[in-house]
C-alpha cells in the first residue's frame, strides 16, 4: 500500500493546520498513517457528502477513524488496491447501509486527518479519492451524525525521544525491516532508498508499520500510539513475528525449489554427457542398456534368470548411470549374459577312442587307464552322467590333471581346473550375495564362465586341503554341487537364481585321501595313482617329457639330444619325488640353457651327457642312503614311507653301563617312541631266548637314534626295527645288511600289516 510518492507530498501536506471540528469518515478497513497517501473508495451517500463539506470548506480535511471490530467486518470504505494514479476503474465489495448511530465509542480514539489531494467520481455516484495523511488527532466528541458525522477533534503530537534506548530499537527495526524487504515478495525495494530519507523516528515508524501487511487492529494500534518509544517498541514486536513467518515461507520454498534444482541439473548435465558421448562417437546409455538388453535376450537363460535379468535391467533403466549401483547392476548382468546357460559341446564318447588318447597321452598307468575307461563305458551306456565322481588320488606329478585332460579330450569336453587348496570359506565356492561390496560369484561359476560350456570335465584339484573354519564349511557347498540330486539347480548367492550343474563332469583330486572329508569321500569313487619307479620315469622322460620340452623351447632332436644316463642321474640326483614335475622341470631348464646356447650363436647338436649335469644344473641335490658295507651290531635298516615315495632309513642302537635308561633321538614322535618302548619290552621278556641274562639291561642304558637327526619321524612302523636293532646291541648279533623291514610291532612279538 505505501509507494514512493511519500516525499513529494510530504512538505505542503504537514504544514496544513487541522480544523477542531472535521469531516468524519469511519473506517473497518483501512488504516492510514500519517505521511502516508492512500487512494479510497466511497460508496455511502452520507460518506460522499462528507467528503464534499470537506471539499467546500475550503481546508479539504477529513479524520479518518476506525471502527471497533465486535463482528464480521462489513466495509463500506475500501482501499483502492490499484494504487493512486488510478482512480478509475476499481470494484470493490457493495455498499452497506451506514450504521443506524455511530457514536464515538464505537470509534478507536486516535485517528488520522487526511488531505484530499484529488477525487473522481463515478456516474453511479462512487467516489474514488486519494488522500495524504496529515497527522494524528484524538477524538472529542461527535458533533453531529446527520447528514454526514462532524467530530470535534484535537491534533496529538509525539514528544521529542532522542534517548539511546529509542536510537537502539529505531536502529532494530530498520535491519529487520530490511531483512523484511529481501524476504517479502509483495514489498517492492524501492521502499529502501526512501527510508534512508527519513530522518524523523515518528515518520520513520509510520513508514515501515504501513508497509506491512499487519491486521487491522495491529495497525489501530500503532497509530494509537503516541509514545515514540512504545510505538516502536510494539513496531520491533511485530515487526519481529512477521520476520519470522517470512523466513519459514522462504525455507519451505527454497526446499521445493532445491529438490527441482537438484533434479534439473542432473537432468542438465546428463544432456551434456550424452552430446559429449555422441561427440566421441561413444555409445550412450541408452545404447548401453539396449545392447545389455539384447544379450540378455540372446543368453538363452532359463525362465528364471531371465526374470531377474529382465528385473535388474529395469531397474538400471531408473537408475542414474553415474551412480555406483548402477555399476553394481551392469556387472551382475554382464555375468548373467556370459554364463553358459545353455552352451554345451556335442558329447563324442567313443570308448575305443578314448582308449587310443589315454595310452597316447599316458605312459603305464595300467590300472588307473582301464578304471577310466570302464568308467567312460558306464557314462556312455547310461549318458545322464549321474554317475560317481571319479576321485584321483596320488603324490603330485603323478598324471592326475593330464589324466583328467585326456579324459575332456577322449569325449570333446572341454576342461577346466579350479584348486580347492586353502579355500575355507564357504563363499568361495558359492559366492557373495550381492548385497556385499565387490561382491562376485563363487568359483564354480567363474570357472563356468572362462570355460563357456556347460558340460566341461571340471577338475576339483587338491581337495584333500579343502579347510573349514568361522566362515562357513565350504565342503557342504561342495557336496551340493557334487549331488546329482541337487547339483540341477545350484543356487549361487552372488547370482541368486539357480544354475543347471548336471551336465558338469567332476573329477577331483586329491594328494591322500585321509583328510577328505568322509561325506565327500562317500559320493566319489577313488583311483589311486602310486608314483612311479625310476625305471617308468626313465621312460616317460624318453617318451614324453623330453619331446614336450624341445618343443615347448623351440628345439629339435636333432638340436638336443639328453642321454639315458643323464636321465637317470637327473631321476636319481638332482630329483626325489614320486611323481614327475620336478624332472619335468630340471629338463625344461636343460633345454632352457642349451636354447640359450642357440641363440648365442651356437651351431653344432647339443648332446648332454651324465658328466654335463654338473656344468648345467650344477651339483646333484640328493644322495641315496647307501648300504652298509657289512654286515653290523647295533645298525638296522628300516623302510619308511615319505611323500614323495619310499626310502630306507637306519635305525642305531648303542648299549653302555648305566641304570636302565632307553634313549630316543632324532626327532621321532610320540607314537614312534612308544613303538620304541614296546620294543624294548618285547626284548625284556624274550631274554631267555636271546640268550642273555634275567637283567641284562639293569645296570646298562641304551640309546636308539634314527638318522637323520633334524627331519621329524613318527609312525608306528618302525616297530620291528627298533626291536632288532635292540635285540643286537643287547646280544651283539650283527644284522643282516641286505634285509630291511617295516611294521609295528606288538607287545608279543607280532608285527602287523602296514598301512
Ligand atoms: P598331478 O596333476 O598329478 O600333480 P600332472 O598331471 O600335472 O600331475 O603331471 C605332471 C607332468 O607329468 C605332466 O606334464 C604330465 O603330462 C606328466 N606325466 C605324468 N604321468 C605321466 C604318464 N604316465 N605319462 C606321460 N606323462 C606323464
Amino acid at each position: 500500500m505505501g509507494h514512493d510518492e511519500v516525499k513529494n507530498e510530504l512538505e505542503p501536506v504537514t504544514r496544513r493546520l487541522i480544523p477542531t471540528e472535521v469531516p468524519l469518515l469511519d473506517s473497518r478497513e483501512v488504516v492510514l498513517f500519517p505521511d502516508m497517501i492512500a487512494p479510497l473508495i466511497i460508496r455511502d451517500p452520507s460518506r460522499v457528502q462528507a467528503v464534499d463539506a470537506a471539499l467546500t470548506a475550503g481546508h479539504k480535511v477529513v479524520v479518518i477513524f476506525g471502527v471497533k471490530q465486535t463482528d464480521g467486518p462489513a466495509s463500506d470504505m475500501a482501499l483502492d488496491e490499484s494504487g493512486p494514479a488510478e482512480l478509475d476503474g476499481v470494484s470493490e465489495e457493495p455498499t452497506t447501509e451506514p450504521d443506524a448511530a455511530l457514536t464515538s465509542d464505537a470509534l478507536y480514539p486516535v485517528g488520522t486527518a487526511a488531505h484530499v489531494m484529488r477525487t473522481m467520481r463515478a456516474p453511479d455516484g462512487t467516489l474514488q479519492l486519494l488522500v495524504s495523511g496529515i497527522g494524528r488527532v484524538g477524538l472529542q466528541d461527535l458533533v453531529q451524525t446527520e447528514p454526514y458525522t462532524l467530530a470535534r477533534v484535537h491534533s496529538l503530537n509525539s514528544p521529542n525521544d532522542d534517548s539511546i534506548e529509542l536510537k537502539a530499537l529505531r536502529q532494530n527495526v530498520v535491519s529487520l525491516f530490511r531483512k523484511a524487504v529481501d524476504l517479502s515478495p509483495s514489498i517492492p525495494d524501492e521502499v529502501l532508498p526512501a527510508l534512508q530519507n527519513i530522518s524523523d523516528s515518528g515518520q520513520l515508524a509510520d513508514f515501515v508499520a504501513s508497509q506491512f501487511n499487519l491486521s487491522f487492529s495491529d495497525r489501530q494500534l500503532l497509530l494509537s500510539e503516541v509514545d515514540l518509544l512504545k510505538r516502536f517498541d510494539l513496531l520491533h514486536r511485530l515487526l519481529h513475528d512477521e520476520l519470522e513467518i517470512l523466513e519459514l515461507r522462504q525455507k519451505i520454498q527454497s526446499q521445493a525449489a532445491g529438490s527441482m534444482g537438484k533434479a534439473q541439473r542432473e537432468y542438465m548435465l546428463r544432456q551434456q554427457m550424452e552430446a559429449i558421448r555422441k561427440e566421441l562417437g561413444e555409445g550412450s546409455d541408452e545404447d548401453e542398456l539396449e545392447d545389455l538388453r539384447q544379450q540378455v535376450q540372446e543368453a538363452a537363460m532359463p525362465e528364471e534368470a531371465m526374470k531377474e535379468a529382465e528385473r535388474e535391467l529395469s531397474r538400471m533403466e531408473k537408475m542414474n548411470a553415474a551412480s555406483p549401483d548402477y555399476m553394481v547392476s551392469r556387472t551382475y548382468l554382464d555375468w548373467m549374459v556370459e554364463l553358459p546357460w545353455s552352451k554345451t559341446t556335442d558329447d563324442d564318447l567313443d570308448v575305443n577312442e578314448a582308449e587310443r588318447i589315454l595310452d597316447e597321452d599316458h605312459y603305464g598307468l595300467e590300472k588307473p587307464k582301464d578304471r577310466v575307461l570302464e568308467y567312460l563305458s558306464v557314462l556312455e551306456m547310461k549318458r545322464d552322467m549321474r554317475g560317481p565322481i571319479l576321485l584321483l588320488v596320488g603324490p603330485p606329478g603323478t598324471g592326475k590333471t593330464s589324466l583328467g585332460r585326456s579324459i575332456a579330450r577322449s569325449m570333446s569336453r572341454e576342461f577346466v581346473r579350479m584348486s580347492l587348496g586353502g579355500v575355507r570359506d564357504e563363499a568361495e565356492i558359492r559366492g557373495h550375495r550381492r548385497t556385499y561390496v565387490g561382491a562376485m560369484p563363487g568359483r564354480i561359476i567363474q570357472s563356468l564362465r572362462r570355460v563357456g560350456t556347460r558340460n566341461p570335465v571340471f577338475m576339483l584339484d587338491e581337495i584333500d586341503k579343502l579347510g573349514s573354519d568361522f566362515r562357513g564349511d565350504p565342503s557342504s557347498a561342495l557336496l551340493e554341487v557334487l549331488d546329482p540330486a541337487q547339483n540341477n539347480s545350484f543356487v549361487d548367492h552372488y547370482l541368486d537364481v539357480p544354475f543347471d550343474l548336471s551336465n558338469v563332469l567332476f573329477i577331483a583330486t586329491a594328494n591322500s585321501y585321509h583328510s577328505i572329508p568322509s561325506a565327500l569321500l562317500d559320493r566319489m569313487e577313488v583311483l589311486e595313482l602310486s608314483g612311479y619307479t625310476e625305471a617308468e620315469k626313465l621312460e616317460i622322460a624318453r617318451r614324453y617329457l623330453v619331446p614336450r620340452q624341445l618343443e615347448a623351447h623351440g628345439l629339435s632332436p636333432k638340436k638336443l639330444e639328453i642321454d639315458d644316463d643323464a636321465l637317470k642321474t637327473l631321476i636319481g640326483n638332482y630329483t626325489r619325488e614320486a611323481g614327475l614335475r620336478n624332472l619335468e622341470r630340471e629338463i625344461g631348464s636343460l633345454a632352457r640353457k642349451a636354447a640359450r646356447q642357440f641363440a648365442q650363436g651356437r651351431r653344432r647338436k647339443i648332446r648332454i651327457q651324465q658328466k654335463h649335469l654338473f656344468e648345467y644344473l650344477g651339483s646333484p641335490r640328493y644322495h641315496h642312503e647307501v648300504a652298509e658295507e657289512s654286515d653290523e651290531v647295533g645298525v638296522a635298516t628300516g623302510l619308511a614311507w615319505t611323500p614323495v615315495g619310499g626310502d630306507v632309513l637306519f635305525v642305531e642302537a648303542q648299549q653302555m653301563p648305566g641304570r636302565g635308561n632307553l634313549n630316543l633321538t632324532g626327532q621321532v614322535g610320540d607314537v614312534m617312541k612308544e613303538s620304541a618302548y614296546a620294543a624294548m619290552t618285547y626284548i625284556r621278556s624274550r631274554y631267555d631266548e636271546l640268550g642273555l641274562e634275567e637283567r641284562f639291561d639293569h645296570r646298562r642304558d641304551v640309546h636308539v637314534h634314527v638318522p637323520a637327526g633334524a627331519v621329524p619321524k613318527d609312525g608306528p612302523s618302525a616297530g620291528i626295527t627298533m626291536a632288532t636293532v635292540l635285540a643286537s646291541a643287547f646280544t651283539g648279533c650283527a644284522i643282516h645288511k641286505d634285509v630291511a623291514m617295516t611294521g609295528e610291532i606288538t607287545l608279543r612279538g607280532k608285527v602287523l600289516p602296514i598301512g
